[in-house]
């Protein structure tokens, strides 16, 4: 019986200014039924009086900013694939399978974000995106923002058509860094590593970044995967937050 539940980083456990979080895993998922769009409160891995926020995602770049405490009655009706929030006790979350489940804190300005991103999501550019708002909104310089990038399908097995691979030559600049062509000429897309890239050619540092180099589909104990399994059934969910304030 595997015993790993939830997944976390050591780039989140380093801080004064402690954060909660975590990439989780099938076992963790299968605990949870988390509402769409509906806070939840008594997710293993968030604090217990802590709010958990997931909302319906579009395989777009817009981002939904939770900027006043939560209660049992709020309902987000929407699409969003990046969540930020500034409020104690606020845990943002995304849900994934073979997409990335990337999350960011800015431990000067007290903020942090969720944020999902499939290939279409990731050519959409929607990390630098999410950057940028934090950085309008909250005055976090993308210096200081601390970034993870989870579990997700990784390069050896991600395989890419052409239409995908034709928008990655377009919208990303470095895209030779991140595709290689297998054996059979099919090509493989490094989603975690063109994330990365994005994330540093918008100014965030190396060594803030930090990634979990685990593959959803290749880890069938770990993880649920669309690719593998043809079929969508479950999803993991992964979150950060800020700690509730103490009373
Ligand atoms: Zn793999």
């Amino acid at each position: 019986m595997a015993s790993v539940s939830v997944i976390t980083v050591p780039a989140f456990t380093d801080s004064r200014s402690q954060v909660h979080h975590f990439f989780g895993t099938k076992q963790h998922t299968l605990a949870h039924d988390l509402g769409i769009g509906t806070p939840m409160r008594g997710v293993h891995g968030a604090a217990p009086s802590a709010w958990t926020l997931s909302v319906k995602q579009v395989h777009g770049t817009e981002a939904l900013v939770v900027d006043r405490a939560l209660s049992a009655t709020d309902r987000f009706v929407g699409g969003w694939d990046a969540l930020v929030t500034n409020q104690p006790g606020v845990m943002v979350a995304v849900r994934t399978a073979d997409c990335v489940p990337i999350l960011m804190h800015d431990p000067v300005q007290g903020v942090v974000a969720a944020i999902h991103a499939g290939w279409r999501g990731a050519v959409g550019a929607i990390v630098p995106k999410t950057l940028a708002l934090l950085e309008e909104r909250f005055g976090s310089h993308p210096k200081q923002v601390r970034l993870s990038i989870g579990p997700s399908a990784g390069v050896c097995c991600y395989e890419v058509d052409e239409p995908v691979l034709e928008r990655v030559r377009l919208e990303v600049p470095s895209w030779k860094k991140v595709v290689r062509i297998g054996n059979g000429g099919k090509a493989k897309l490094n989603l975690k590593g063109l994330i990365k890239e994005q994330a540093l050619a918008y100014g965030a540092v190396a060594q803030a970044i930090s990634t979990v180099n685990l593959c959803t589909i290749c880890h069938e104990d770990l993880f649920f995967s669309y690719r593998r399994e043809g079929k969508v059934n479950g999803t993991m969910i992964s979150a950060i937050g800020l700690p509730p304030k103490r009373r």
